[in-house]
């Protein structure tokens, strides 16, 4: 990693659900202040389930010298609601947030919300607190599982950030091009926000293939492949992760990327890793 790219790493923690997991969260952030991030984000449980938990995660953050910003999801909420968590946000000093339609957890019911999707919540935080915070949005170079097709997602998309959105995080992927091709595709509809890449450390085969179904996120078959023959051999698939994923990094910075938005786990090791052989 040259001087002269000097990406911005943003890490994504989860909003710990006890005081186990209190604990793990405040050890991997201690861990990654090393890579010195623009920003570390919060999830959001849709429908409310993890609103205390994550404005506490938040809290928590914040008190380490980060700058953290809350995921904010619309689905299954109402104005009010959406109001009063953006207005204590703000009341705290909060500047940064992700807007985000979210998904309903199957078995919560068909309430869904008074905004339907996440352009209508970026309209409705500009629309409330003015410029106070700097809107994310999430955007998917491999289409989001709901599109009829990628144009119709990516007119979506830009929707988003025609709302007022700032910048854009995407769903992660190992398909480089997909990337860039959703980048160019963006641009050529007048987005010229940065839109960063989010990365999956691999360390479990079960657990990527099982959230790569969920989101529509492609993992190649040589990839699928390698793991499978990996087994129970946690360790080769950590080396082995590492090694894939530094180089779609570096292809990524490398082509014009502006930073690395990091999906943590609340784990430290493999973003570590990653970083260091990036700077390596
Ligand atoms: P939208 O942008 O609203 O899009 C959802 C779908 O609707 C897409 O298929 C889109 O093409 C379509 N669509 C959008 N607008 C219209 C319209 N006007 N008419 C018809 N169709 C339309 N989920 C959580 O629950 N909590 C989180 O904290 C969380 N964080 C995330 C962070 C990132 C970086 C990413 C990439 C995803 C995250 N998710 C999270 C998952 C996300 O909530 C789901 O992918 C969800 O299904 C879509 O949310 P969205 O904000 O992208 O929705």
């Amino acid at each position: 990693m040259s001087d002269s790219i000097s990406p911005a790493f943003s890490l994504e923690f989860f909003p710990p659900r006890d005081l186990a997991g209190q604990e793990r969260l405040v050890r991997a952030a201690k861990q990654m202040l090393a890579i010195q991030p623009k920003y570390v984000s919060v999830t959001f449980g849709a429908g409310g389930s993890t609103r205390a938990g994550t404005a506490d995660a938040v809290r928590t953050l914040r008190n380490l010298g980060c700058d953290a910003a809350p995921h904010l999801s619309c689905v299954g909420a109402s104005r009010q609601d959406l109001r009063d968590i953006l207005l204590s946000y703000k009341n705290e000093g909060v500047r940064r947030v992700v807007a985000l339609r979210g998904d309903l957890p199957s078995g919560m019911g068909g309430d869904a919300g008074e905004l339907r999707y996440a352009n209508e919540l970026v309209s409705f935080i500009r629309e409330e607190t003015g410029d106070w915070f700097h809107i994310e949005v999430a955007a998917y170079p491999e289409m989001h599982p709901q599109a009829a097709n990628p144009s119709a997602d990516l007119a979506h998309f830009v929707a988003k950030m025609q709302a007022g959105a700032d910048s854009a995080i995407t769903q992660y992927f190992f398909n480089a091009d997909a990337y860039f091709d959703f980048v160019e595709r963006a641009r050529a509809k007048g987005v010229s926000a940065p839109i960063v890449p989010g990365i999956m450390p691999i360390t479990n085969h079960t657990q990527l293939l099982r959230f790569s179904e969920m989101c529509g996120a492609e993992v190649p078959r040589w990839i699928r492949l390698r793991l499978a023959e990996f087994g129970d051999d946690k360790a080769s698939i950590r080396a082995f992760g590492v090694d894939v994923v530094t180089e779609l990094c570096q292809t990524l910075l490398e082509n014009g990327a502006p930073g690395l938005h990091f999906y943590t786990l609340n784990h430290a090791e493999a973003p570590m890793a990653i970083w260091k052989s990036l700077s390596r």
